[in-house]
């Protein structure tokens, strides 16, 4: 996280505030940068957390105080949100009758687990946006024992240890300390037959298919959050589903964010003299693409296939050139215009040469005035031996 910034700053309140006015604060902020009224806004969310944390800390008068003195570097400032649910069940107070309670089942009640899944796509894909298929698997109460853990026609009995309390008294010279009974786990009930599908846990499972759409431009690590597609218990909020998304690599490319990275290999002559050379590309273009080769979509694994396009390589081109193809990279997934193919010239030297290619190629220093080795000869010579 950067720089925390200052809480009365964050608040736009003074040193001085005053409960009231401090509530009032951040009841404006929540409502302006609230979730549902800035849907998929990260900005917006980043600063509905950052006032949550500012109030949480302010309003607490103890911890208020140990600011005051500290700052954000005391000890035991904790603090801070990771998770929006968090926020609204710390201030289920402020949220309960922001929206007129119109909403149903209301924020700060429990929220149901995020789930997290994951989503591999090609770079094709990544490029032009892509639905896909992804496995889900949600929890939920076990078929078999309709969620109570017990083998169908038993039901959990209280526990007759703790008598149904879940804790258990221990005499420690004159103190009585409670403890968690150790029979039941605190449940208060014990199974005495547990439900075989389940195994007593209560739980089950369910598998399921989902349609995500992904925006085309997302990078490698990129994490989708589909807002109330996680676990769903009853009585709760739904919790969210993430995909984190992993962008296969692709051998002809290699990816900055937009642009894409691609070499193509010209000999001496092609460079002194000028050429047109094919170049791989992600996606072929049949308005600019005339010459294209394939247009068949790359096969996963096989290297060196796939849409190409012709580019020229002007007369005099020096190693290491840069022959820019704009708009031929990615989306931006901000919808800020897409990326550049950026091709890399490389000038490649022969190792070998036939006696041919020699003759000509001291022919042409020569008519340049210039000297080479004449044992260079030799070391291509001894070179084929080998
Ligand atoms: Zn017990
Ligand atoms: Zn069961």
């Amino acid at each position: 996280m950067a720089e925390k910034r200052d809480y009365y700053e964050v608040l736009g309140v003074s040193r001085e505030v005053e409960t009231v006015a401090l509530k009032a604060a951040y009841r404006r902020l929540a409502m302006q940068h609230h979730p549902d009224r800035n849907p998929d806004n990260h900005e917006a969310e980043a600063k509905f957390k950052e006032a949550a944390e500012a109030y949480q800390i302010l309003s607490d008068p103890e911890r208020r105080a140990h600011y005051d003195r500290f700052g954000h570097e005391g000890p035991q400032m904790g603090g801070g949100f990771s998770d929006m649910g968090d926020v609204f069940s710390a201030f289920s107070d402020i949220f309960g009758d922001m929206f007129g309670g119109g909403r149903g089942g209301g924020r700060g009640q429990a929220r149901g687990a995020d789930i997290q899944t994951e989503l591999s796509i090609t770079l094709v894909e990544a490029a032009s946006g892509v639905t896909k298929e992804v496995n889900l698997r949600r929890r939920e109460p076990c078929p078999t024992c309709d969620g109570s853990g017990a083998a169908p026609g038993t039901s959990p009995e209280t526990c007759r240890h703790c008598g149904g309390r879940g804790q258990v008294m221990h005499a420690q010279g004159f103190l009585r300390i409670a403890t968690t009974c150790p029979i039941c786990r605190g449940e208060g009930k014990v199974i005495r037959k547990r439900c075989p599908t389940c195994d007593g846990s209560g739980v089950g499972h369910k598998d399921e298919k989902l349609q995500v759409g992904v925006p085309a431009g997302v990078e490698d690590g990129a994490t989708l959050r589909l807002v109330g597609r996680g676990e769903a218990p009853p009585e709760a909020r739904p919790g969210n589903l993430y995909v984190v998304l992993h962008v296969e690599a692709d051998p002809r490319f290699e990816r900055d964010g937009a642009d894409l990275h691609t070499e193509v290999s010209v000999s001496f002559p092609q460079a002194a003299l000028g050429d047109r050379v094919m170049v791989p590309v992600l996606t072929a273009d049949p308005a600019t693409d005339g010459k294209d080769t394939s247009a068949a979509p790359l096969d996963k694994g096989e290297s060196g296939t796939g849409p190409e396009t012709e580019i020229e390589i002007p007369a005099g081109t020096q190693p290491g050139a840069l022959v820019i193809l704009r708009g031929r990279g990615l989306p931006r997934v901000d919808g800020r215009g897409t990326g550049n193919l950026v091709v890399h010239v490389k000038l490649v030297v022969p190792t070998t040469l036939s006696a041919d290619e020699e003759e000509h190629l001291r022919a042409y220093a020569a008519a340049g005035g210039q000297r080479v080795n004449p044992e260079r000869s030799g070391f291509f010579k001894r070179k084929k031996k080998k």
